[in-house]
């Protein structure tokens, strides 16, 4: 028999009319011949809620707990689904991340999928049951529940797939699919047919959020064939496949991405020396902090400021870190701020076509954006601008390549 992964996100579960149009999608499917494991993620802004509850408690919520809390958004949303389904005769299981097999490491808060224990879910699914299982959830060896980072559910549902060898996992979202901007600050945005795992993993990572690059890293390790898809229509969406049979290859620059989930630590003052920045950003790794753009400044002679950005989460910890690291080099400080943010194109057509970051930094240059941090690599060029100059800076830029509607690249 057919098998299906479907995964349907906050927005499209966000109130009893919404369960309901996603119940009724599923019984369709169900009703064309199809088994169904279906992943949901917790309702609207209930994640964002509840983390502001545990904020309410503590400034330092211990990651354990925090898991223990932000599961339960998940799990309100698979059992209100399950009742969908049963109120309209399909039969339906809820299950929770244990539950559905989802064993994961043991980092609290940005746990990743170890393995799937799928028997329990092929004995719901052989029962001729939609399975439903909550995302961004799993359990760890000592039997702790643990999640997977925001926007997990994706990983969820393409770890659910691959284990399962189901033959597509539908990402339901609140937009049509993949577009070359977010749709929300560029209104012209291109809807993409389809996109390459490496273009869509590098998309993701650089802040489009409508799928967690971990869950495009998993796709195109078992190559999972993802289609994303509006819960709102019935529109077709955007395939994520392997290059080979992609389409959008002549293309150079696939899509601008925005990312204010950036913080800038800088380092003021260190002596310009060898083994400095060893230093610094050892410090760093060895604490899991994952370092994004990184630049240095001469000031004068022999010392030198270090410029670097991780993500906001990451902010408090970075500078607890670098302070004692700093102390140790002679540096004169640590700052750190949250007025930065990183735009950057994308695009496997790159490392072919010299001019592309110029043209780049040419549209920034119009609108008369100032350039803080720059960082490229074969498929992509990000930019570290001031935050509140964003949005100007993706619209401009995607106007640059001609992304837009209609523009034919
Ligand atoms: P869900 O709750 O369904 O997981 P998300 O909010 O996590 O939804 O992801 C969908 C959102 O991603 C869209 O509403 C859109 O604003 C945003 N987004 C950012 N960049 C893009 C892009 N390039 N294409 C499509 N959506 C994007
Ligand atoms: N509910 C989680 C979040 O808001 C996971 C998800 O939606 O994918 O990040
Ligand atoms: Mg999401």
């Amino acid at each position: 028999m057919r098998l299906i992964v479907q995964k349907y996100g906050g927005t499209s579960v966000a109130n009893a009319e919404r369960l309901a149009a996603v119940a009724e999608r599923i019984a369709r499917k169900r009703q064309e011949g199809f088994r169904i494991a279906a992943v949901v993620s917790a309702r609207g802004d209930m994640t964002d809620e509840l983390i502001r509850l545990a904020h309410e408690i503590t400034d330092r919520p211990p990651r354990r707990e925090m898991d223990m809390l932000l599961a339960t958004g998940e799990q309100i949303s698979v059992a209100l689904l399950a009742m969908a389904l049963d109120r309209m005769g399909v039969p339906a299981i809820s299950l929770t991340g244990a539950q559905g097999g989802i064993r994961t490491d043991q980092i609290h808060t940005k746990a990743r999928i170890r393995a799937v224990e799928t028997e329990r879910l092929r004995r719901e699914l052989e029962a001729d049951k939609v399975a439903i299982v909550a995302g961004f959830q799993g359990i760890n060896e000592v039997e702790d529940i643990t999640t997977l980072g925001r926007g997990g559910s994706d990983t969820t549902a393409v770890a659910l797939a691959a284990a399962l060898g189901a033959e597509v996992c539908e990402i339901f979202t609140d937009v049509d699919g993949v577009y070359t901007a977010d749709p929300r600050i560029v209104p012209d945005a291109r809807l993409l047919s389809r996109i390459s795992y490496a273009e869509m993993l590098e998309m993701a990572s650089l802040g489009a959020a409508v799928l967690q690059p971990r869950a495009v890293e998993v796709a195109a390790q078992h190559g999972v064939r993802i289609e994303v898809r509006s819960s709102f229509s019935h529109n077709p969406g955007t395939v994520v496949e392997d290059e080979e049979e992609s389409v959008e290859q002549d293309i150079v620059v696939v899509g601008v991405t925005h990312d204010q989930n950036v913080a800038r630590v800088i380092v003021l003052d260190v002596p310009d020396q060898p083994g400095v920045a060893y230093k610094l950003f050892s410090a760093l790794a060895e604490e899991g902090i994952n370092v994004d753009v990184i630049a240095q400044t001469n000031k004068s002679v022999g010392v030198t400021d270090v410029i670097f950005s991780v993500s906001r989460d990451d902010r408090a910890a970075a500078v607890e870190i670098v302070e004692v690291v700093a102390q140790e080099l002679g540096a004169a400080g640590v700052r750190a701020d949250e007025s930065v943010a990183k735009v950057s194109i994308v695009g496997a057509g790159m490392v072919s076509n010299p001019g592309v970051a110029a043209r780049m930094f040419g549209a920034l240059a119009r609108e008369e954006i100032n350039i803080q941090v720059i960082s490229t690599s074969e498929i992509k060029v990000s930019c570290l601008i001031e935050a509140d100059q964003v949005e100007r800076a993706v619209r401009s830029i995607h106007e640059e390549f001609r992304l837009g509607e209609g523009a034919g690249g």
